[in-house]
């Protein structure tokens, strides 16, 4: 058994199960939508049950038109997987030989250094500047020939952050290899280059249906490229990679464009609020453009692995970055819940710092 397993494989940490979220808390450490998927939605996904005998479409069937739609893009330059993570591992099992570099940012979100680990290519971290921000010109004069492929969050997770659109088209311009855009929060940042993949033969547009569109458990995002670019991933994917329920469900979440929109400014609004109020109470407050807030604890002196555990005794659950991904030990993520959930995190971190100060 030892000797029959991939080296590269051997290397990766063992799966532990995530500690398992049950019971009225108050789930804050995934940046998913406080609010359960529109009427229209589940109801598309009941009326679709019947069928489960039968294999999904191939190529996302009509969701793909409604993506393509949506995007504004033709349909062959999309394709749908189970979830972005998903796409990400595509388009490294694609692009990435193995050995080959990927170049991450961090502070980043961590599964493009892991599925590129998977795929036995080799991750090169490049670190994000004090404000989050990216030093392109560095990245240009550093990558080497054997990089293929550069992932970007924009908005990045867990900082927050947004990179110019002026500043990415710089970065593709000047460098040879792929050029991915994770754009998972799109509908709260409204930014997006998605409209370039035309013009940038090694662009690459991630998006997801996790996080705005609140259908995280069903695991849906896509991908916008050129047609080159996407009939190659389509020939390396699942035949079957998207369930049929996840199918009309996306197209049904698309249809009720009212609800998510709605849904997104609020939970916007609530984030400018909630920013407002920690800094209030001495936090240091990255600005987000996405559903969630990246928070500096040390002015007030406590470490963020601290403050979450407090917290957590109150079931209210934040991800702590502390010692992670090149942070120091005073880093914690919140997504934006609903009113009242925001209301109780503030009257606990309140309380927290009575007691702590
Ligand atoms: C949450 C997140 C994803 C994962 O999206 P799924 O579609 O649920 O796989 C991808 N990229 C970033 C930056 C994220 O924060």
């Amino acid at each position: 058994m030892e000797n029959l397993t991939n080296p590269h494989i051997k290397e990766l940490m063992p799966r532990v199960a995530a500690s398992s979220r049950s019971g009225p808390g108050i789930y804050l450490d995934c940046n998913e939508l406080p609010y359960p998927p529109s009427p229209k939605v589940v109801q598309a996904i009941v009326e679709a049950i019947p069928r489960l005998n039968r294999y999904p479409d191939t190529l996302g069937g009509s969701l793909r038109k409604a993506l393509a739609n949506y995007a504004g893009v033709a349909e062959q330059k999309v394709i749908i997987g189970n979830g972005s993570d998903d796409l990400i591992e595509l388009i490294i099992k694609v692009f990435i030989a193995p050995g080959e570099e990927v170049v991450i940012l961090d502070p980043t979100f961590p599964i493009y250094a892991l599925s590129t680990r998977v795929m036995d290519g080799h991750p090169v971290i490049f670190r994000r500047m004090t404000d989050f921000g990216i030093d392109f010109q560095y990245i240009i004069e550093n990558i080497t020939s054997t990089t293929k492929a550069i992932f970007i969050a924009n908005p990045n997770n867990p900082t927050g952050s947004l990179v110019a659109r002026q500043d990415l088209m710089h970065l593709i311009e000047n460098v040879d290899c792929l050029v991915v855009i994770d754009e998972c929060y799109y509908e709260f940042s409204q930014e997006t280059i998605a409209d370039l993949v035309d013009v940038y033969e090694n662009l690459l547009i991630l998006r997801s249906f996790s996080k705005s569109f609140g259908l995280a458990g069903l695991r849906l995002g896509y991908s916008i490229a050129n047609k080159n670019i996407i009939d190659y991933l389509y020939r390396a994917t699942q035949i079957y990679p998207i369930n049929s329920l996840a199918l009309v469900a996306g197209a049904a979440a698309l249809g009720d464009w009212e609800y998510i929109s709605s849904k997104v400014r609020q939970v916007c609004q609530e984030r400018d609020l909630l920013r407002e109020k920690m800094e209030q109470m001495g936090f240091i407050v990255s600005p987000s453009t996405a559903n969630f807030l990246f928070v500096n604890t040390k002015p007030l002196g406590i470490t963020s692995t601290n403050l979450s555990r407090i917290l957590r005794e109150q079931n209210i659950w934040v991800r702590d970055f502390g010692g992670k991904l090149g942070l120091d030990n005073y880093y914690f993520r919140t997504a934006i819940g609903t009113p009242a959930e925001n209301q109780k995190l503030q009257a606990a971190l309140n309380e927290l710092l009575n007691n702590h100060a």
